[in-house]
This record gives C-alpha cells, structure tokens and sequence, in this order.
C-alpha cells in the first residue's frame, strides 16, 4: 500500500466572482524511503497540491489517502499534527523563539514534556549540521542555510513520515541548497521517510527517485522514474 496516494484529486478556489480550477484531476502514489519532485511552471498547481497533501485544506473532488485512509473521513487537525511535516522556502520559524524552542514547539503540541522536547530538539539540531551553542539563539543570529536546517530539524521533530517542502531551497545560495538537498535525500534514502520537494531546480530535480510534473493543474509528461533504474 502506498503511503500517501492521490486519486483523482481535484481543487478550486473559489469566491463570489470567479472559481479557479487549480488541480485539475492528478493520481499519483507515494512511498516511504524515496524522494520525490514536483514540478511545472509558476501557477501549474503545486503549492495547491502540496497544501492538499498537509491536510490544509480537503480535494474539491477525488481523495487523498494516508496508509490507505482518505483525508477527508479522518481527523484532519490530528493527520496535520501527527503525519505530515512542512517546509517553507522562507523557513516560517518563530522570530521570538530560540532555535530549540522552534524545533520543541511541535513537539510539545504533540504532547512531549519540555525537557525530553529540549534534548531530542538539541540532537535533532545536531543531526542536520547546527553546532551545540547555536541551540539557544534566536532565528534573526544565523545564515539562511541555518534556518532551513532549523525548519528540517522541526518537521523531524514532529515523527511524521511524510516531508512536504515547497521550494525548500528557493532562498538559498547553491552552496547551501546543495546541503539542504543532501539532507532531504539522506532522509528519505537513509530513515525512510517519503520526501516530497517542490523545486524550480531542474538538476535536483533529476536527483530524486521520481518526478511529477504539473502543467496546468494536470500530471504530465514521462512516466515514473525510480532510482533502481536511473544513472547515480
Ligand atoms: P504553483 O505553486 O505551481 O505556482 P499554485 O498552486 O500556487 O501554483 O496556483 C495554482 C493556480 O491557483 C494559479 O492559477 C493560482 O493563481 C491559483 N491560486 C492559488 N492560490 C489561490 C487563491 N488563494 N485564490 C485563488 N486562486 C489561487
Ligand atoms: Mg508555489
């Protein structure tokens, strides 16, 4: 059974002047231990999707299961708190909160008492490059490719094993980018967690396991690509 899977998933926004056919039919499967890329032009649906996925919102039509159970006929406040973590382009961590507090705060929502949260947040830390001393300061003290480590090392801490990253290197310098890539890479291939990118970097893009591209609300193009098979 996949772990995540689109089937037929469809999605408008709509409001009292215009309706927009966002994602416009899209089936697709998702496994644990792979990474995947999202692509397609500005508009062609991807954040819509990859919010659909977060459980921020529910398919217009078509459903979207997790370990066999659609979205739309379970708890969905639970699904976004327990199975799916996000991460941002520009890191969305809390200004007013250390970089632990960051990586504690879903955590603690998930019911991990605060010092337990405070050492797996310094391990987690630790494990995605950032040094021990840097665990007490704030967001506003450290690089851009720190934040994004900080934001990996929070989706971490939440135990879900599906990682969405919508253009998780959108803001980064390619030096940096290039260590963001590998850590969502050792995080699929290495703990087996299901890492579905969005990106505009087409080289990255051709480094995960397989590959959907949107056009216009729509999966287009080659079919599946898996890593057995492809060139390393
Ligand atoms: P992408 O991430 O690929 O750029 P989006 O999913 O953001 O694409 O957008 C897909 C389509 O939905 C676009 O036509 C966009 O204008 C439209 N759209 C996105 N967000 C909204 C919104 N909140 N209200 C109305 N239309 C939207
Ligand atoms: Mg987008």
């Amino acid at each position: 059974m996949a772990l995540l899977e689109l089937r037929d998933v469809k999605y408008s926004y709509k409001n009292e002047y215009q309706t927009v056919e966002a994602v416009k039919g899209i089936s697709y499967s998702f496994e644990k231990g792979k990474m995947y890329a999202v692509v397609g032009k500005s508009g062609s649906g991807k954040t819509t999707l990859l919010s659909l996925m977060a459980g921020l919102d529910l398919p217009t039509e078509g459903e979207i299961l997790f370990e066999g159970v659609s979205t739309s006929s379970m708890d969905i406040e639970k699904y976004r708190r327990q199975s799916v973590a996000v991460i941002y382009q520009n890191f969305m961590l809390f200004p007013l909160l250390t970089l632990a507090e960051n990586v504690m705060f879903p955590m603690e929502q998930n019911g991990t008492d605060a010092k337990t949260a405070y050492q797996k947040a310094k391990e987690l830390l630790l494990k995605v490059g950032l040094k021990e001393d840097q665990c007490d300061r704030y967001p506003a003290m450290i690089s851009g490719g720190e934040k994004q480590r900080v934001a990996i090392a929070r989706a971490l801490g939440m135990n879900a094993p599906v990682i969405l990253a919508d253009e998780p290197t959108g803001n980064l310098d390619s030096a940096n980018s290039r260590k963001i890539m590998d850590i969502l890479k050792d995080l699929a291939h290495n703990d087996h967690y299901c890492v579905i990118m969005v990106t505009h970097d087409d080289a990255f893009a051709e480094e995960t396991d397989e590959l959907l591209r949107l056009s216009d609300g729509l999966a287009v193009g080659s079919p599946k690509r898996t890593r057995m098979f492809s060139v390393e």
